[in-house]
């Protein structure tokens, strides 16, 4: 029988161990953590079947001066971690020319293109269903020209790859979101992302599924993974597990451990924050708002602030100052009520500098197989790329061409 070692735990891990199990492998699914722990735990919960380009890193000067200066609330970066991010980020500001990010949209789109479907199939079927909301979500803009751009851009989505959406002036955003303000531009009400009130919950069910088909759980140390005679073996709280194929899922852990076996990837690595407040008004669905770089989810919770990217190394303390800015930009904008938890949730977005996910076989090792590196969008795109692996290592033609997202392209 054909068996794999899946390590990590997180969506884009799990939807990897349902599409093998499904086609008749024997499958152990291994994180130091319950499945849904980590990133795929702390994010904002949408399902971004509108996501169709992938975030270019900003290369007008204005944009660049404002962040420099610390005066953008989307990115921000620690001064001492720069070095660190130096090397990616160049290549990330290459790889952002109008000319690649053309060639990265288009891979990016086919991926994005069968996501919300492949969730749908694992929502029935781990009767999911209560977590999920088919409503879209809506993006505020707060200046006119930039609402306009917002526009633009989302009109060329519709043209080139169906994404659906209504624009909103302010008093129809009031009237469909009645807590707002009516003095605001408006907003864009992307029609057919999904979204969900617990995102760890969704990947626990998924993992749930898993095991339902006859999977297997264990907690263990990806760092064990090792190269046998006949496969791989990695040790878990039941002992070292054999096994002939092994998954590196690891979200942004991935490099790390794939550094041990000679493999360097580049990875910018964005983190994120988040806090929950409960006790004020809620939202219908979630609001992004692009001016001041942070999103409101409401979630089982209370509503979710998320925020956007925060270039620092991976174990320097939280810093409170985007979600600080983001919460009294709510504030500005609804009765948030009072914070739930003492402090907020910090995860890292793997991102490479090319933007697509790294799905294929290690180059050098037989039967090492990748899945990760899916940026901004890997709750969306779990169960999507978890199939294409599956088809790879089962030797089939894919279901797309896989040959933009291998290793050997770094
Ligand atoms: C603030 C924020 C908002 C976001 N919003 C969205 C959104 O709305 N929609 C969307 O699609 N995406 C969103 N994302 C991105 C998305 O969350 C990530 O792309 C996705 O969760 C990555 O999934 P993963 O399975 O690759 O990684 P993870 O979920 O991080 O899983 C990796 C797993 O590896 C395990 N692990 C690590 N090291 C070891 C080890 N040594 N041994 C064993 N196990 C180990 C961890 O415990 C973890 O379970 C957001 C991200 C952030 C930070």
């Amino acid at each position: 029988m054909r068996s794999a070692i899946v390590l990590g735990g997180g969506m884009v891990g799990v939807g990897s161990a349902v599409h093998l199990q499904r086609r008749g492998w024997s499958v152990v699914l291994v994180d130091k953590k319950e499945p849904g722990r980590e990133t795929s735990y702390g994010n904002t919960g949408i399902i971004q079947s509108e996501a169709v380009r992938p975030y270019p890193m900003p290369r007008d000067l204005a944009t660049l001066v404002r962040i420099a200066t610390g005066r953008a609330n989307d990115v921000r970066y620690r001064l001492a971690s720069l070095p660190h991010h130096v090397a990616p980020l160049l290549r990330y500001w290459w790889h952002s020319a109008p000319k690649r990010h053309r060639r990265a949209i288009a891979a990016w789109a086919r991926l994005i293109g069968y996501a919300a479907p492949e969730h749908d199939v694992l929502i029935r079927e781990a009767h999911a269903d209560n977590l999920i909301r088919r409503a879209g979500y809506r993006l505020l803009h707060r200046d006119p020209k930039a609402f306009e751009l917002a526009v633009a851009t989302a009109e060329e989505n519709r043209r080139d790859f169906g994404v659906r959406f209504d624009v909103l002036n302010g008093n129809q955003l009031a009237k469909a979101e009645p807590l707002l303000r009516d003095d605001l531009p408006g907003a864009i009400h992307f029609l057919e992302p999904w979204t969900v009130s617990d995102p760890g919950s969704l990947v626990a069910a998924y993992a749930g599924l898993f095991e339902r088909l006859g999977g297997r759980i264990l907690r263990g140390d990806a760092r064990t993974l090792n190269e046998t005679s006949t496969g791989w073996s990695v040790d878990t709280g039941e002992g070292r597990l054999d096994a002939a194929c092994a998954v590196i899922a690891l979200g942004p852990w991935s490099p790390d451990l794939l550094q041990t076996f000679g493999y360097r990837v580049p990875l910018v690595r964005k983190r994120g924050y988040h806090m929950h407040y409960r006790g004020g008004s809620s939202l219908d669905i979630p609001l992004v708002d692009a001016a001041n770089g942070y999103a409101m989810a409401p979630m089982a919770r209370g509503i979710r602030i998320t925020t956007g990217a925060e270039l620092t190394s991976p174990d320097a303390p939280a810093t409170p100052v985007q979600l600080a800015y983001a919460e009294s930009e709510a504030r500005n904008l609804i009765n948030l009520g009072s914070r739930v938890e003492p402090e907020p949730w910090f995860g890292t977005r793997p991102c490479t500098p090319d933007m697509l996910p790294v799905l294929g076989p290690a180059p050098h090792h037989r039967g090492l197989w990748l899945n990760f590196g899916h940026g901004h969008q890997g709750l969306t795109l779990g169960p999507a790329t978890g199939r294409l692996l599956a088809e790879m290592m089962d030797g089939e033609t894919s279901s797309i061409d896989t040959s933009p997202y291998g290793l050997d392209r770094f």
